[in-house]
């Protein structure tokens, strides 16, 4: 008897094909928001729900092992500070603020109970850092490792709401921080592993990658960014948090927004160490790990150029370039002044 729970008919379609943003979108195509409450479904960094004075911010992610960590090099307290920042993050780039989670547990009992502590004390670290509450979750056992689903709720001043498809052409568009670090922390972690599998006595030297290897196991949310601003009198016109990649992101903003982008590469920030790390041990050309590599978790925004002048000093947003108003531009002026189009990697899960 062949199954159909799992589709395997003859008329089978691969995931693989569709991708994640494929498969998204034909899930969102078949459901209609039926509740005036409900004022963004399917499509954003988090759901809008109107509770009468603010909107609640809705927003969840899933951390799977073995598929977005490596046990061998990743502390349990980082996964669980992790868990939560990834969260904080998608609520931060609606321009809002998380206020509590709720996390499922599926775990398998090759975990100890100090395993579960050490998860649950870094969970605690970032609760106490980004001042959110834990207010439940669900616990089950797994027969494939660890899997994390946090859940974030936050809250937004109705007029304060940003979301992916308020860009207009013209628009300055911002990053936050460095980009392509996280990325090419996880490329050492990587081959350190390799390393230490083919030779346990070869102990990892890490130290000298500390920046980019703290950036992958240690995520942070800009929260800060977010407060300060509202301190600057800035509401950024669209917000998107890079979880896959700058350019994946640019898409989306572009896709939502119904514009087009054209980004400078010499004006993309990235750390030095990112870049030598990239140009000089793995032959990786730096703004490719910037523009494909992910979870930065750094903030991408567009402001208007009347805001141009309150945000041009602040040491930790770069404006990489301009909103275009050709939807089909989408491009990239180099360090020699060609102009390259751009292309989204983002991470394809489904690919092998
Ligand atoms: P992010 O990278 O910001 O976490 P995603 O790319 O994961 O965003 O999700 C994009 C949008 O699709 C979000 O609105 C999210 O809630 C929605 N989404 C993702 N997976 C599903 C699913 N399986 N069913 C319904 N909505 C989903
Ligand atoms: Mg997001």
């Amino acid at each position: 008897m062949v199954t159909t729970t799992t589709g395997m008919s003859e008329n089978r379609s691969e995931i693989s094909n569709l991708g994640e943003f494929g498969l998204i979108d034909r899930i969102s195509k078949k459901f209609n928001l039926q509740n005036a409450t409900s004022i963004k479904g399917i499509g954003d960094d988090a759901a809008v729900i109107d509770t009468g004075d603010d909107y609640l911010l809705v927003s969840t992610d899933v951390l799977a092992e073995s598929i977005h960590f490596d046990l061998a090099y990743t502390p349990l307290q980082h996964l669980g500070y992790k868990a939560v920042s990834v969260n904080v993050s998608d609520i931060a780039a609606m321009n809002g603020k998380a206020e509590q989670i709720v996390i499922s547990l599926a775990i398998s009992n090759r975990f100890s109970v100090e395993a579960v502590d050490a998860l649950y004390d870094g969970i605690r670290a970032a609760c106490e850092h980004y001042q959110v509450d834990l207010v439940g979750g669900d616990t089950t056992s797994s027969r494939a490792g660890l899997m994390i689903s946090i859940t974030a709720l936050g809250r937004v001043k109705k007029d304060k709401v940003v979301y992916r498809d308020g860009a207009k052409p013209n628009d300055i568009i911002c990053v936050t921080g460095d980009l392509g670090a996280a990325f090419m922390g996880l490329q050492v972690l990587e081959r350190e592993k390799e390393v230490f599998q083919a030779d346990p006595n070869m102990q990892p030297s890490l130290e000298k990658y500390e920046y980019i290897v703290g950036r992958q196991l240690r995520s942070m949310a800009r929260t800060d960014i977010i407060f300060e601003l509202e301190e600057l009198g800035v509401k950024p016109t669209s917000m998107i948090d890079i979880s896959d990649g700058l350019a994946s992101e640019l898409f989306h903003i572009c896709k939502n927004s119904n514009v087009g982008i054209r980004i400078y590469e010499d004006k993309v920030p990235v750390d030095q160490m990112t870049f030598n790390t990239a140009a000089l041990e793995f032959k990786i050309d730096p703004i490719t790990a910037a523009l494909n590599g992910g979870e930065d978790y750094e903030l991408l925004f567009t402001i208007s150029q009347a805001d141009f002048e309150k945000v041009k000093n602040h040491a930790d947003i770069h404006m990489i370039g301009y909103v275009h108003e050709k939807t089909n531009e989408r491009v990239m002026i180099t360090k020699q002044g060609n102009v390259v189009s751009l292309q989204a990697q983002g991470w394809n899960h489904f690919s092998s």
